[in-house]
């Protein structure tokens, strides 16, 4: 199931991958260990950037915010903020977006972000805020020049009539500024390549980042796709089948899984990866070896304890 010894692979090694590393703010203590746990043993890695998730509404503001400034601080990664525009108003959006720029942060990674009653509801634009991901990147690079990646949807976002009109949408993005698209996780690379062909076809250079998601809890990732529009296909649930009370090879499984999915992209020429990491480094670390990164020696910033 891995790549085999004689399979030519389009990629030679660490100077041909690019990664990145998604996080979200813990809500525990023993959470946050975990996650620094995380972030520490992937730096080596030397990622393109980190990016924090913000929270439905603003809800993790503070934490995001601080973790981001810890990055900054602590490592010698590139942190990229999530930012949405639910349940705010311009000014308040502006405000986040000042203070990332007055601490050092280069990059956003700008969204809509979900309805307050949750995906499935109908999004109602907050009064005096940004309308959506494409207004908010306009925002952002009228405050300051930051980098900007957005969203898009390989099986189109729920609430996209089609995958044209979900593209035009990208357009509005890239055209509003942003410069890098990550896509939605998906376990079918061919539906990937699909989008990625209609994509060009209309005329977009930008990278699509294809976003993967290591399954470490099949049936917590199912209840992702089901909110997100994803498909779950039906080799991939024969896969988990009978290991729900066996974490051990439910783990050694979703290595596999994960290492054919990423090695089949890299052997069609993709060479950027977005890791959804859900705060663990284990398989993510691995996926990374078997795409030939290697750790390079980081030196890491003068910790604010010592
Ligand atoms: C890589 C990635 C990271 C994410 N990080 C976070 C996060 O940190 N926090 C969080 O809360 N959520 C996050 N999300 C989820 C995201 O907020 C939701 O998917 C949200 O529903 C849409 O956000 P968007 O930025 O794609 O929105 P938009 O691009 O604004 O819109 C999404 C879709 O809605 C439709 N649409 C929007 N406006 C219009 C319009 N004017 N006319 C017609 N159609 C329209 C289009 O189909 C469009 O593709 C993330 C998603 C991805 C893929």
């Amino acid at each position: 199931m891995l790549a085999s010894p004689n399979r030519k692979s389009r990629f030679l090694g660490h100077g041909d991958i690019d990664v990145s590393f998604e996080f979200f703010p813990p809500k525990t203590e023993a959470m946050d260990e975990t996650l620094w746990r995380s972030i520490r043993r992937l730096e080596p890695l030397n990622p393109n950037f980190i990016s924090v998730t913000y929270g439905a509404g603003g809800s993790t503001r503070e934490r995001t915010h601080a973790i981001v400034a810890r990055i900054l601080k602590e490592t010698c990664l590139t942190p990229a903020a999530h930012l949405t525009c639910v349940d705010a108003t311009r000014e308040e959006v502006n405000a986040v977006i000042k203070e990332y720029w007055d601490i050092g942060v280069r990059h956003i990674v700008a969204l809509r972000g979900d309805p307050a009653g949750g995906v499935g509801q109908l999004y109602t634009p907050t009064p005096g805020g940004y309308i959506n991901a494409a207004d908010l990147t306009a925002g952002i690079k009228a405050v300051a020049p930051f980098e900007v990646s957005v969203a898009c949807y390989p099986e189109k976002h729920p609430e996209s009539p089609s995958v044209d009109a979900d593209i035009d949408m990208l357009w509005a993005k890239i055209d509003a500024g942003a410069i890098r698209a990550i896509t939605q996780f998906f376990f079918d690379n061919e539906v990937f390549f699909r989008y990625l062909d209609r994509v060009r076809a209309r005329g977009i250079t930008i990278p699509i980042v294809p976003g993967i998601i290591p399954i470490h809890n099949f049936r917590q990732v199912s209840g992702f796709a089901l909110k997100s529009g994803t498909s779950v296909p039906d080799w991939l649930g024969h896969r988990f089948d009978g290991l729900d009370n066996d974490q051990e090879t439910r783990h050694l499984v979703a290595a596999a899984v994960a290492a054919e999915q990423v090695m089949g992209l890299a052997d069609q020429g993709i060479t950027e990866f977005h890791f959804y990491t859900l705060n663990r480094a284990d398989l993510v670390y691995a996926i990374c070896h078997l795409l030939g990164l290697r750790p390079v020696a980081t030196e890491a910033k003068a910790r604010a304890a010592s």
